[in-house]
Formats: structure tokens, C-alpha cells, sequence
């Protein structure tokens, strides 16, 4: 018997990041779905703050890519905020295909495996897609508000550099745009601490073949599970305590320590920001209209 998953589950780049990083994760929070009531991130006020501005920085980049008014959207902004959006109004990138711009969509595609078939979702900040022939091409981008810059190469290990352009070939053919071959994709970070240096990745065939196989593998190593033992806590050295427990909302449950790790320690580069993500999972209605 698979593994046993709400009927709603879709797995998604924070799901299959919480596996990598620290298997016990991925049981307590997507099986068991425990809320555990212990401090992300010290001090509380000032996280929550955090998390509060990345989500609003989002619903204003929707709201000005829907063509509102920047100048209205701008008025009585709080700090950050204010500073973060002006970055943007500079900075958006200037290069993007201008055919289809799609804002906060949510796409899924299939993954077969043994155990059954399974979706794979994904939900964009802007997926931008134009151009005709050889000139075709598809940019994601994706709004970071981190306070520090993830280092590229971290950023090239984490699931959504694998997800997201992986989910957007494959979902394309049954899309208004139509199909995108890999070598058409690029995935795109822009980060409000260096607004004017985004990180690119291009994509091809043969990291769109790795990338299936991997997530392959991911499903079978969860699916293969049955009970909570069989998915370990992070191996328990003072760099994990201090890269995922520190900041985990488990961590008095696994006995872990009990103080919340420091934001201004806060190690972007391992953690990211994971728990925003979780914040964005997917709503009921939205998992139910992803077809397969
Ligand atoms: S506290 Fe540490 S061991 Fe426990 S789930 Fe979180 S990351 Fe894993």
C-alpha cells in the first residue's frame, strides 16, 4: 500500500524541498498536517512581519501587472515595502516575451510512478511567453524578498529551480500558448536585496529528462513510506540544528532544542523561504481544477 495522502495532495517544490531537507518534515507537516505550535524564527514579531511584507510585495506585483496604477498602489506603503516596490517599478526586467503574461498561475502536470499516478503542481509569480520561430521563448520569474541574495548555486540545487520549468513544459501543450520545447524555457529570480541583478537559469532536454527521474525517485522513496519511522529526522549535527531545525516549527517535537532560531541569522542559502511557501500551498478549489 502507497503511502497515504489527502485526495487534494498535489506534491509541489516546497513538499518535495521539505523530503530533501529533513524527511521527518515532509511526514509531520503533509501526512500527519501537524500545526506545532513552536516559533519559526526569533524574534517572532519581526518573522511574522517578514512573512506579512513578502506576501503583500506579491499582490502588488499582481496588481500593477494587471495594469493598475502604480502611483494609487504606491500610496502609504510601510517600510520596507515602499523601498521594495520602487525597486520593482525600476527594476522589473525589460526583456520579457510580451505575447501571454500570466500572473499567480497555477499549473500542474502528471508523474507516474509505481504506486500510482500522482500531480506535480507548481504556482507561478509570472510566467512571460512570446516571440515566433526560433525566437520563441518563455521566461518564469520569480519574486524573492529575502533579506540576503541566495547564492546561485544553492539556488541551482533547490526544487523550484527544477519544478517550475519542468511543470511549464509540461503542462504547455494543453495551454493557450501552446507547446514549449525545454531549450525555450528560462527560469528567472529577482531579489528586492539586488533588484538589478536577477538570476537566471536556462533549461534544455536533457535537464528536463534528469529532473523527471529525479522527482521519480523522490515520489518512490515517499510513497514508499508507511510510518513515521520511516521517514528520519535530519541526521542530528549542529549545522542542520542551526540550517532547518532552528527555523522549523517542529523542532520541541523532535527535541530539537526549544529556542527559535535568529532572523538575523537566518540562513537564506539553506532554509529559504520555505515557510512562506507553505503559507501558499495550494487552496481546496484550486487542487480540484487542476486536471491531469
Ligand atoms: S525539527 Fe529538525 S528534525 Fe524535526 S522535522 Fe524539523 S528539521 Fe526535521
Amino acid at each position: 500500500m502507497p503511502l497515504k495522502l489527502t485526495p487534494t495532495f498535489a506534491f509541489s517544490q516546497s513538499s518535495l524541498q521539505s523530503y530533501v531537507n529533513c524527511p521527518r518534515r515532509f511526514w509531520l507537516a503533509y501526512v500527519e498536517q501537524l500545526k506545532w505550535p513552536a516559533l519559526e524564527a526569533s524574534p517572532y514579531d519581526e518573522n511574522e512581519r517578514q512573512l506579512r511584507m513578502g506576501s503583500q510585495f506579491h499582490k502588488l506585483v499582481e496588481r500593477v501587472e494587471a495594469g493598475l496604477p502604480t502611483e494609487l498602489l504606491a500610496d502609504g506603503l510601510e517600510h520596507p515595502l515602499d523601498e521594495w516596490f520602487e525597486s520593482f517599478l525600476r527594476h522589473r526586467p525589460v526583456d520579457l516575451p510580451r505575447d501571454v503574461v500570466e500572473v499567480e498561475r497555477v499549473l500542474s502536470a502528471p508523474l507516474e510512478v509505481e504506486a500510482g499516478r500522482y500531480r506535480l503542481a507548481a504556482r507561478y509569480d509570472l510566467i512571460a511567453v512570446g516571440g515566433e520561430g526560433a525566437d520563441r521563448r518563455a521566461v518564469v520569474l520569480d519574486w524573492k524578498t529575502n533579506k540576503r541574495v541566495t547564492r546561485r548555486s544553492t539556488l541551482q540545487q533547490r526544487m523550484q529551480t527544477l519544478v517550475y520549468p519542468y511543470v511549464l513544459v509540461e503542462a504547455s501543450a494543453g495551454l493557450p500558448w501552446g507547446p514549449l520545447a525545454p531549450e525555450q524555457v528560462e527560469m528567472r529570480y529577482w531579489f528586492t536585496a539586488a533588484p538589478a541583478e536577477a538570476v537566471s537559469f536556462g533549461y534544455n532536454s536533457e535537464l528536463h529528462t534528469a529532473n523527471r527521474a529525479r522527482f521519480e525517485q523522490l515520489l518512490n522513496g515517499i510513497l514508499g513510506g508507511e510510518r513515521e519511522s520511516d521517514f528520519p529526522k535530519v541526521a542530528d549535527t549542529e549545522e542542520n540544528r542551526r540550517r532547518f531545525c532552528g527555523y522549523c516549527i517542529y523542532r520541541s517535537r523532535c527535541d530539537r532544542g526549544v529556542e527559535a532560531g535568529e532572523l538575523e541569522e537566518y540562513d537564506e542559502e539553506a532554509f529559504s523561504d520555505e515557510d512562506l511557501e507553505r503559507a501558499l500551498e495550494f487552496t481546496l478549489e484550486e487542487v480540484q481544477e487542476l486536471a491531469f
